[in-house]
């Protein structure tokens, strides 16, 4: 409900004060950032690009946009980075603005099968990670690429 009344920007938020990562596509209403390479090739972020605290403050058109935007996402990272399982999250505790995570996921990774906020699981594997990172080019282009329109 409280969409219109929400402001565009807020101060000191780390999400409206920048893109909050390296940013490969944007949107009317989103904006996809690539982050933590050096751990997790593939991360990558939704961010609305107004200040928004919860989905349920979006409109349900907005609502049901940005679900087909993370749906896409995982898709093109599922086909890109080929990984054992795509986590998504949404937390925004730390920053509330609302924000999708969408991280592919190893079964050798650090933290497999705990998240990847969890205590580490195992040494980082550098080899596999700098396999992985030769996709991220090909993750770029593919996500530069998505529709702003996303009608399915
Ligand atoms: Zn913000």
């Amino acid at each position: 409900m409280a969409v219109t009344a929400a402001p565009a920007a807020v101060a000191g938020c780390p999400l409206c004060d920048s893109e909050g990562g390296e940013l490969v596509w944007r949107g009317e209403r989103a904006r996809i950032i690539l982050v933590e390479h050096e751990r997790f090739p593939g991360f990558c972020r939704i961010v609305w690009n107004a200040h928004v605290a919860e989905l349920s403050d979006l409109v349900e058109t907005d609502r049901d946009w940005l679900m087909r935007l993370v749906t896409q996402v995982e898709r093109t990272v599922r086909e890109v980075m080929t990984p054992d399982k795509v986590n998504l999250a949404a937390f925004g505790n730390m920053v509330p603005h609302l924000h999708w995570h969408i991280i592919p996921r190893y079964r050798w990774d650090t933290h497999f099968p705990e998240a990847i906020w969890a205590p580490a699981q195992r040494d980082a594997d550098a080899a596999r990670i700098a396999a992985l990172a030769q996709r991220l080019p090909a993750l770029r282009r593919a996500l530069a690429a998505l529709p702003d329109g996303l009608s399915a």
